[in-house]
């Protein structure tokens, strides 16, 4: 769970007001188009924040809580964003007036966390009865939820989904303007809102959506139906959006979507996700670039190639394998063999030999043995995994997998689990070895919670180093070596 809070100095990535200039308005009607309509509720936003405020006599909060993946915690940034625009002061605590909880469906646990998140700030509105609750993401898709929250959690403002977050705004307004709960869900997205403001957790690095949405239906994931079918933005939005964070200061972009691989297919124009890397590149003050996250079926050479010629394009691929056994990958509706990925994987292993690989794996699928999951143990110490992340099978209602028989005892999972943990902690301690002693650039990300006399930065493969240094250093690319291993960070020194 994340929160985002103000970060003094830090700057709108957009000022589509100007786009929107002579809009604003509020006491004219809100004109139609985007994102100039979004930037007219944001003034109307405004004098309720500041009417709102001045009764209670305080300046009013806001908390962001985000759970989930990096595409939530970007669209958490544009949450605050409009937020910070429309007058709140940013907080990270849930005593905050205004609380909005950006949900993840993925796995069941989350779902839970969510309705515990809820009990809790129930109890704090009953004292405080000015206090708002709202609830936007993914878990917000699914019809079931909704209609727990419309019995059980009466309490709850305002309610909307992943396709029109863009419309938060205007949701907002309109949580003011009424004594209901307001609900609006989306089942499909129409459009790619651009230009709305954005408030970032780091003045040097960013994510940047390229795309939304997924069309590969893999059988147990429930994102396809609740982000919605596969849309990716324009280059030259993308491209331009690069440029405007190089100007202010970034230093690292992570390129965000569902399936990077597929991206540019459905364009007018359509380009390669390859053709976009090489874009990015040029663009002058940009030293990293990340991306998140690839499906090994749409991987091309060009790819491999353009990372493997790049100094910008970071030496980390994670490549969800989910399982190693042909069977299960073929019940998830993977589309590829285990066989294919061992390919692929020794495909980019010989081309980027300091890439460090890492993958997703499920155990407990339906109909998994422990023989299917010896065939993943088996892949993950042939590729040699730099790290992996083990999840238990989580049925998610309404996918294909929640409705098959042969449905795993948890204890039997368990156990598969167990196995399978203890080989990829192995693989990727003696992976992390190999670079003991070694010197390697690191950005410094910030100074470290648990012991502020060190910093820590992120090497190019994704690796942590802790060092001693100074906080003006945050930001900056350094070199360190990497002195003491801890299986999955390292302990190092700034060299000159
Ligand atoms: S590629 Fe598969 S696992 Fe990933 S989001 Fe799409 S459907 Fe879900």
């Amino acid at each position: 769970m994340d929160n985002f809070k103000r970060r003094d100095g830090l700057p709108m990535e957009f000022d589509g007001a100007e786009a929107a200039a002579g809009a604003l308005n509020p006491d004219r009607e809100p004109p139609q188009e985007e994102p100039a309509r979004q930037y007219y509720f944001i003034e109307k936003c405004r004098q309720h924040v500041s009417e709102e405020g001045r009764r209670l006599g305080h300046p009013l909060t806001a908390a962001v809580i985000t759970f989930g993946c990096q595409m939530n915690a970007r669209d958490s940034e544009k949450l605050s964003g409009i937020l910070e625009r429309a007058g709140y002061v940013l907080t990270d605590s849930e005593e905050a007036d205004f609380v909005i909880y950006n949900t993840c469906t993925v796995r069941d646990n989350a779902n839970q966390r969510v309705y515990g998140r809820l009990g809790f700030v129930n109890s704090m509105k009953k004292k405080n009865p000015h206090k708002r609750v709202a609830l936007c993401g993914c878990m917000m898709q699914e019809p079931s939820v909704i209609e727990r929250i419309r019995t059980s959690y009466r309490f709850v403002d305002l309610i909307f989904g992943t396709h029109n977050l863009f419309k938060f705004a205007e949701l907002l307004c309109t949580m003011y303007e009424s004594d209901r709960m307001v609900i609006d869900i989306w089942r499909d997205a129409d459009r790619i809102v651009e230009e709305l403001p954005v408030t970032r957790k780091y003045p040097f690095k960013s994510g940047i959506n390229i795309m939304f949405g997924c069309d590969n239906f893999c059988s147990y994931c429930i994102v396809p139906y609740v982000r919605g079918r596969e849309r990716s933005r324009r280059p030259g939005d993308i491209l331009g959006e690069i440029r405007a964070l190089a100007a202010q200061g970034v230093v690292e972009v992570m390129l965000l979507g569902q399936n990077v691989n597929s991206y540019g297919k459905n364009l007018e124009h359509p380009i390669s996700f390859a053709q976009l890397l090489r874009e990015a590149e040029q663009i002058d003050g940009i030293e990293r670039i990340r991306f998140m996250t690839s499906h090994p079926k749409d991987l091309s050479d060009e790819l491999i190639e353009v990372m493997g010629s790049s100094d910008k394009i970071c030496r980390h691929l994670h490549l969800p394998l989910q399982s190693g056994s042909t069977r299960i990958l073929q019940a998830m509706n993977r589309r590829y063999t285990k066989e294919q990925y061992l390919a692929l994987a020794e495909k980019i292993r010989s081309r980027i030999p300091d890439i460090s690989l890492t993958t997703d794996i499920i155990v407990g699928f339906p109909g998994e043995t422990m023989a299917d999951v010896e065939e993943t143990i088996d892949v993950v110490r042939r590729v040699k995994f730099d790290n992996a992340f083990t999840f238990l099978y989580s049925r998610r209602t309404g996918t294909p997998a929640a409705a098959m028989e042969n449905q795993v005892p948890r204890e039997a999972a368990q156990a598969g689990f167990d196995r399978l943990l203890a080989c990829v902690q192995e693989t990727a301690r003696e992976q992390v070895a190999r670079l003991s002693g070694q010197t390697r650039a690191a950005l410094v990300e910030e100074v470290n919670p648990h012991d502020p006399s060190l910093l820590t930065g992120r090497l190019s493969n994704n690796i942590i180093v802790h060092f001693p240094g100074a906080a003006s250093l945050i930001g900056r690319i350094v070199p360190v070596e990497l002195l003491e291993n801890h299986g999955f960070y390292f302990i190092g020194r700034m060299t000159p």
